[in-house]
């Protein structure tokens, strides 16, 4: 088999491995979207995956993401293209122009310069609030204890929040942070939830995840 078949393989195995946990969990088929992580990854190794028909893919970097996506979105203007990492508010009007969804909005600073530039563009992609549900020090995010005034502030802002975002600490069982999540998108209303990576994306979806963001087990090692 050519090593280009190989993200595919691994897409078809994890969309069935989706899709046994929405059964297992009593989920709707097809309630989990699945965002594939395609960061370090070139053009020529993420076309295959398009061409199977993955539309919906994930990207930390903002400069990396405007290298590569706007050639691919000609060839498939259905993209969605979701930013996943820490956002600095001096590609916040990059970040407007190119991503359908920016899943890291973490900071008033950042929740402000994204309002500016939304009114400025004339253009609202979806957005999520990232919470760091672990409290480490290391990790972006807002402390889930500040969660609902953050949220509301953003609302205030005129951001179209529509859910939140979270990364467990990697050497924890991730289902407690998965179920606080739910909890706190509950109870400000949100329907999104961007939960679960390559090693833990069963989890996420029996405790409610919307969406999982899914690297390596599709596109290999980086
Ligand atoms: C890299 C990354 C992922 C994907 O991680 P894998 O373990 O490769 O599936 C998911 N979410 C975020 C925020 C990431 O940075």
């Amino acid at each position: 088999m050519s090593a280009s078949c190989e993200q595919v393989n691994n897409l078809m195995a994890v969309r069935s491995a989706i899709a046994a946990a929405e059964l297992d969990g009593q989920r709707p088929q097809g309630a989990v979207t699945l965002v594939a992580v395609s960061k370090t990854h070139d053009a020529d190794h993420i076309r295959p995956t398009l061409d199977a028909g993955q539309r919906v893919f994930g990207e930390n970097r903002v400069q990396e993401a405007q290298g590569k996506w706007p050639a691919l979105r000609e060839a498939f203007p259905d993209i969605e293209l979701h930013l996943i990492g820490p956002l600095q508010s001096n590609k916040a009007k990059e970040a407007v122009a190119l991503f359908d969804v920016i899943e890291t909005v973490d900071r008033p600073k950042i929740a402000q310069a994204l309002a500016e530039e939304m009114a400025k563009q004339d253009r609202k992609p979806q957005c999520l609030v990232q919470i760091n549900t672990g409290l480490e020090p290391q990790k972006a995010g807002i402390p889930p204890e500040d969660a609902d005034l953050f949220i509301t502030a953003c609302k205030d802002l005129g951001l179209p929040v529509v859910g939140l975002m979270c990364i467990p600490p990697a050497d924890q069982n991730p289902a407690p942070h998965f179920a606080l999540l739910r909890e706190i998108a509950r109870r400000n209303d949100l329907s999104v939830l961007s939960m679960g990576m390559s090693g833990d994306y069963q989890t996420a979806v029996a405790l409610g995840a919307t969406h999982v963001r899914v690297g390596t087990a599709i596109f290999g090692s980086r």
